[in-house]
């Protein structure tokens, strides 16, 4: 069961994926609604050493260093077959492609993440008021959440490509 509460946003600073899209407001005094799992699931704990072990540099970046990836460079921002989006951490199931839409960002954009797979987090690092969403079960770092996604959620979850895997069905 998916608890929902609300976060100020209180800058209109936003990251450049934002930057990206034509007709964007400032951000100020929006109410977001916040996802955070109610789930017991197994953490997956693990040490920067064994991380660099099993992840390419890039997704180690990604994921364990909360890099972001060159808009336009990754592997899914225009991919379009049908299936689910997997941590390339831990392997678990996050989105699925049929909650996926081309923001034009550069970076692949749901506007719902499986129920319970993503923790939010807030993030004021780089001067920015921003919602970080990780990996529930390995604590991975995904990308941000935005509010100015499509409807039925208003929500645009910006993934970096090196933070997936894709699975078909
Ligand atoms: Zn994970």
């Amino acid at each position: 069961m998916n608890k929902f509460f609300g976060l100020y946003i209180l800058t209109a600073f936003f990251h450049s994926c934002t930057g990206q899209i034509s007709g964007n407001k400032p951000q100020e005094n929006i109410k977001l609604p916040m996802e955070n799992s109610q789930t017991k699931q197994e953490k997956i704990i693990k040490s920067d050493d064994e991380w660099r072990k099993e992840l390419t540099p890039g997704q180690f970046h990604v994921l364990r260093e909360k890099g972001t990836e060159n808009p336009f460079s990754g592997k899914y921002y225009k991919h379009n077959e049908k299936g689910f989006y997997t941590c390339a951490g831990c392997g678990v199931e996050l989105f699925s492609s049929e909650k996926k839409f081309d923001a034009g960002c550069g970076w692949p954009s749901f506007f719902e993440s499986l129920s319970g797979k993503v923790d939010t987090i807030v993030d004021n690092s780089h001067g920015m008021h921003r919602i970080e969403i990780t990996c529930h079960k390995c604590g991975g770092h995904l990308g941000h959440v935005f509010d100015d996604g499509p409807k039925p959620t208003g929500l645009r979850y910006c993934v970096n490509s090196e933070s997936l895997d894709f699975k078909k069905p």
